[in-house]
């Protein structure tokens, strides 16, 4: 007879080990089962905002400040328009993607979480799923694997709205950084996100609507970053990957749920792809305690909507340039206005609040 398990996470990936560890500390047997092995790298703007950071902490996980580069804010530059805000109470932590899933999966194992890596999960079964060839019995099944997910396919979960599928590309130079800020450069059908991670390192990432723009249509669109990161060597193999906007209209069937990017994504230009699946491990531990995976659906589609907002209207902004330069002028004259709309992002708005900030953009917006 196969393993058995109370919960079964298809996906070692940030989203999988958060769940694990956030069923794990409900008191729940986990098996987590990924085709790779860690530490996993994946192409990400490595950036983890102040909420981020907060999310994995309340998991147990810490960044030491020798693993990463704290920055203090963001600044959006267009050609020469340039406008910057502090974050509102603590720094964001620029830091590899391979360490950050280390540390993961460290604390995965100190919570006593059962690994199997090298492992592939290839069909769902009545009782479980089949894992590397074999049956393995579960309660309930977390699909955590991915964009693509297959689980979701499997369960019949797929995709009720889609929004464009864009391209990204990650880079590490060894260089530098050149500000403390994480800098975010608006071009013609793409944007460049540049991260210090370490004292001589910065993390750049390429998203284009375009799959053919490579890194040397960027330096052209983007002369100013080239000229920053003139003589800077290349630090690490280039990645790339998708990024979409994706929403599903059911994110659990029976004993199966979905979490992080199988479970619907928000364009990479958001920047707390990260953040939801963290904040959906920890609701959907409290759904699994109360054996009420309906209550995960609506703390799902509560998680999501924000940002949402958020990605559609920063994608918008991306296709629109003379709207976008007229904002970020306006933002420029207005820092203010910058942190708060930051907070809006957050979630650290109240109503009242986002509506003061709106009328405020309303009218920086028709004056800049
Ligand atoms: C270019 C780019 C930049 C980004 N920048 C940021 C950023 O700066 N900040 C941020 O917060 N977010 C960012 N994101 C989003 C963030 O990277 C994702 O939201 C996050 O990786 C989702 O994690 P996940 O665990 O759901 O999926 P993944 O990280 O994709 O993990 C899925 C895992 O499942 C495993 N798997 C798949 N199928 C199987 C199978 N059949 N059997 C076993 N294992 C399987 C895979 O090996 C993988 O390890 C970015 C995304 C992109 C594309």
């Amino acid at each position: 007879m196969g393993r058995e398990t109370d919960v079964l996470v298809v996906g070692g990936g940030p989203a999988g080990l958060a769940a694990a560890i956030a069923v794990r500390k409900k008191g729940l047997e986990v098996i987590v089962v990924d085709g790779a092995k860690p530490p996993i790298d994946k192409a990400c703007g490595e950036g983890l905002m102040p909420d981020t950071v907060s999310a994995l902490g309340e998991l147990g996980i810490r960044i030491h400040a020798d693993e990463g580069q704290r920055y203090r804010g963001l600044r959006f530059l267009d050609g020469t328009i340039s406008a910057e805000t502090s974050l509102l109470d603590a720094p964001g932590i620029g830091v590899r993607r391979t360490v950050l899933h280390q540390r993961m999966v460290e604390r995965a194992e100190e919570c006593g979480i059962s690994l199997l890596w090298n492992t592939l999960v290839t069909g769902l079964t009545p009782n479980g799923a089949v894992v590397g060839g074999t049956e393995l019995t579960a309660k309930w099944v977390i699909g955590a694997d991915g964009i693509r997910s297959r689980v979701r396919r499997w369960r019949g979960l797929d995709p009720s709205s889609q929004g464009a599928v864009r391209f990204g590309h990650r880079r590490h130079y060894r260089v530098k950084p050149w500000t403390d800020y994480m800098e975010i450069y608006w071009g013609r059908g793409m944007q460049a996100y540049v991260t210090p991670i370490g004292n001589e390192e910065t993390c750049v990432v390429l998203i284009a609507d375009n799959p053919q723009t490579r890194f040397e249509e960027a330096r052209r669109e983007f002369p100013r970053l080239a000229s920053s990161l003139e003589g800077g060597e290349l630090n690490s193999a280039e990645r790339g990957a998708v990024t979409e906007m994706r929403s599903l209209e059911r994110v659990y069937r029976g004993n199966v749920a979905l979490i992080g990017d199988a479970s619907g994504s928000v364009d990479a230009i958001t920047g707390e792809g990260l953040l939801l699946g963290f904040q959906q491990a920890m609701a959907l531990a409290e759904a699994l305690e109360a054996e009420d995976l309906e209550m995960y659906q609506k703390a799902h589609r509560r998680l999501a909507k924000r940002l949402k907002a958020m990605g559609r209207l920063l994608l918008w902004l991306g296709r629109s340039a003379a709207v976008r330069r007229r904002a970020l002028k306006a933002l420029a004259n207005d820092p203010e206005l910058f942190t708060r709309l930051l907070a809006v992002h957050a979630g650290e708005s109240s109503p009242r609040q986002f509506a003061t900030t709106s009328m405020r953009l309303g009218w920086q917006f028709l004056t800049a």
